[in-house]
């Protein structure tokens, strides 16, 4: 198997040659006054938010309107070793696979966000909760906690789910499984979890459904 990883892009732009990697970034104690992270992603995030925690000044360009995901190659790797060892041919099942970002508030999401199901065409219901009065924020004194919850109506499925809450980190594995096993918004509101947990928020996050 060779699974000898990436490289960052080098890109064609004037200045290029004052421009330094993550991995430069990470190696090197210096800290400048100013940082302009280019591309959007969670590694632009989680570094852009350190630097901005340490007083720097931080610009972070993106060309698409949305933070792009990015954590799958030790489960892939996993499949391919399998399929060599075994002689068989499994593919990857990227549903219900969350994403999460390291920074203050922490980021968490799965499945399709608020603009997807437009495209797709699927009549969505999208409980937007305030999660600050709740159990999770209230332990960790968070400031700012919402989920935002992308329910398919006909199906009442679970198809997205979005937290910026610290728990929602941990939470976000429960609506991984949910979309990836098709549980609806009821059967997660109807569950009894235990109580007092992070969990046990779910129940407010469909307060509002019948
Ligand atoms: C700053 C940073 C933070 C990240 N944070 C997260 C995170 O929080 N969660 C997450 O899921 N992912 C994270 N990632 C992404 C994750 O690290 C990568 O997706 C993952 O490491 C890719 O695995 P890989 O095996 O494909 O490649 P790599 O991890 O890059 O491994 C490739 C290996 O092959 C070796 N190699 C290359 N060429 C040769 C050769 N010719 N002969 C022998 N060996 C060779 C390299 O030295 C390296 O050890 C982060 C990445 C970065 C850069």
């Amino acid at each position: 198997m060779i699974a000898s990883g990436s490289k960052p892009r080098p890109l064609p732009i004037p200045g290029a040659e004052h421009m330094i990697t993550s991995d430069e970034l990470l190696s090197d104690r210096a800290l400048p006054v100013s940082a302009t992270f280019i591309g959007g992603g969670v590694i632009s995030f989680e570094l852009g938010h350190l630097y901005a925690r340490a007083g720097i000044k931080v610009m972070i360009l993106e060309a698409l309107p949305q933070l792009l995901p990015a954590v799958v190659a030790t489960y892939e790797g996993d499949i391919v070793g399998r399929n060599i060892v075994e002689g068989s041919k499994h593919g990857p099942n990227y549903e219900g696979m969350a994403t999460a970002v390291y920074t203050v508030p922490a980021l968490a999401a799965v499945g399709l966000t608020e603009a997807a199901p437009t495209q797709k065409e699927l009549a969505v219901d999208v409980p937007v909760n305030d999660m600050l009065g709740r159990f999770s924020a209230k332990t960790d004194a968070e400031t700012v906690a919402w989920s935002k919850i992308i329910v398919d109506r006909p199906t009442d499925r679970i198809v997205g789910a979005h937290f910026v809450d610290r728990q929602g980190q941990e939470l976000i594995n429960v609506f991984g499984l949910t979309i990836k096993f098709g549980i609806t918004a009821h059967q997660l509101k109807d569950h009894v979890y235990a109580y007092p947990t992070f969990s046990a928020d779910i129940n407010h996050m469909f307060a509002h459904t019948a």
